[in-house]
């Protein structure tokens, strides 16, 4: 590194901080954006600062937005009936490419794991029973990964949801144990979505 002027040696080590990006990419890439023009450049710079400053959280399902509500919670198309509940925003944008679920979400911000400190009061728990209570949902979805910490929080929250009076389901079925939604393709993610199971 000690070869590259500083500027330069800066961009290898900012974006080696990057998740999945090794030394030898993070100098391809830095290679990359210096030789690109300047426009490119800056636009790559300026969807990171826009990134920071006007994404946030939906304040009804806790997906990312740039409004106060997402794109999704918005959409006046989409089925008021059926609730589909996801740990993050990643396994949110997963079902939604995979296609086969017309209903809205709730992003849970994370799954139970006790191991790791994350309990239920960690999570948006009480806003998913406060939208179920006040809501129109005749069914919630269960579409937590299919690990240790998604099964459990999926049980969890079948025991606070089932007493409400609504048919709760679970996707498990095709999806590889132990993996994430995120990972998995999306003909999986939609027969799972089908042969999903009363809890
Ligand atoms: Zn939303």
């Amino acid at each position: 590194m000690r070869a590259y002027p500083k500027p330069l040696a800066r961009l290898i080590e900012e974006l080696e901080n990057l998740p999945g990006i090794g030394p030898k990419s993070a100098q391809r890439i830095a290679l990359h954006l210096l030789h690109t023009s300047a426009e490119e450049a800056a636009a790559l710079a300026e969807a990171v600062r826009e990134v920071k400053e006007k994404i946030k959280t939906c304040s009804v399902c806790f997906n990312y937005a740039a409004e106060d509500t997402c794109a999704l919670c918005s959409d006046p198309q989409r089925d008021d009936g059926v609730l589909c509940v996801v740990g993050d925003a990643r396994d949110l944008m997963a079902m939604e490419r995979a296609g086969g679920h017309r209903g809205r979400y709730h992003v849970l911000q994370g799954l139970i794991a006790p191991m790791e400190g994350v309990g239920p009061d960690s999570l948006r728990i009480s806003e998913l029973l406060a939208r179920v209570r006040e809501g129109q949902f005749t069914e919630v979805i269960l579409a937590t990964n299919p690990t240790v910490e998604g099964d459990a929080t999926a049980m969890y929250l079948a025991g606070l949801l089932k007493p409400l009076g609504l048919k709760v389901t679970r996707i498990a079925l095709g999806l590889p144990v132990g993996g994430d939604l995120d990972y998995a393709d999306d003909v999986t993610i939609a027969r799972s979505l089908q042969g999903r199971q009363e809890m």
